[in-house]
């Protein structure tokens, strides 16, 4: 479903992607793990087109995305939903706008059935009683809630998230994490980058090991965690294991 090669992203003169392959299958969740720095953000904000890459190229279901083709870029955004760490609801939106702005904008959501769908998918979080309020009056783990049916709203063809839960109370990480282990049942495709290893043990289909730009290792969690095949596999997985 979502094919990469070649995958360069220079800031300035600092290689930060240094030529990733990746693919990713419909249905497939992949985890990203890796020290800070490695480059975990940057390849998931380029699978979305938050990030131009310097080289290589993204393909969604066979169809590359050309280089300079703003039209296309805007349609990966669509396509590939997003969910960030600081949840990024606009905060002078209710529940309920911060869901219908974007697609309804973007023709992906018709008015008459917004209504409908806003509390169908709120209630697949159990926030349904929350649909006129302001993200200051969620907790944290409400927002996060929120933001993952926000990005689902968009009817997307694969969900990135980017620590997900690193900004949350310990208490409810746990209500976010079962609701990314609900989307995976359902079989949405998901690249998450965490450092949640029980998550990754418990819902990932593989794990990817990303150190200073490159894919160092890709395999099913029970090889990665069990036997790592590098050295910087191992001496990370020592660390937070
Ligand atoms: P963390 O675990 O801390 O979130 P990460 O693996 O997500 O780290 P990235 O955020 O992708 O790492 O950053 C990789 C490298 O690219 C870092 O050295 C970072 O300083 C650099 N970098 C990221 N974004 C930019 C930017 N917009 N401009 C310049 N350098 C950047
Ligand atoms: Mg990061």
């Amino acid at each position: 479903m979502i094919r990469v090669r070649g995958l360069n992203k220079q800031f300035g003169a600092t290689p930060v992607l240094k030529g990733i392959d990746l693919d990713v299958h419909a249905g497939e969740v992949l985890v990203v793990v890796g020290p800070s720095g490695s480059g975990k953000s940057t390849l998931i904000r380029t699978l979305n087109g938050l990030v131009e890459p310097s080289g290589g190229e993204i393909a969604i279901d066979g169809v590359v995305t050309p280089a300079n083709d703003r039209k296309a870029w805007q349609r990966l955004r669509e396509d590939i939903g997003m969910v960030f760490q600081d949840y990024a609801l606009f905060p002078h939106l209710t529940v309920r706008r911060n869901m219908t702005l974007a697609p309804m904008r973007r023709g992906r959501l018709r008015e008459a059935e917004a209504d409908a769908e806003v509390r169908r998918l709120l209630e697949l979080v159990n926030l349904a009683h929350k649909i006129d309020a302001y993200p200051r009056e969620l907790s944290g783990g409400q927002q996060q809630r929120v933001a993952i049916v926000r990005a689902l709203a968009m009817k997307p063809k694969a969900l990135l998230f980017d620590e997900p839960t690193s900004a949350l109370d310990p208490e409810t990480v746990s209500d976010v994490l079962a609701v990314m282990r609900d989307l995976a049942n359902r079989g949405m495709t998901m690249v998450v980058v965490t450092h949640e290893m029980g998550f990754a043990r418990e819902v990932a289909d593989r794990v990817v090991f990303m150190d200073e730009g490159v894919i160092m290792e890709d395999a099913p969690p029970e090889q990665m965690f069990s036997n790592p095949q590098h050295a910087r596999t191992r001496a990370f997985l020592g660390k937070v294991l």
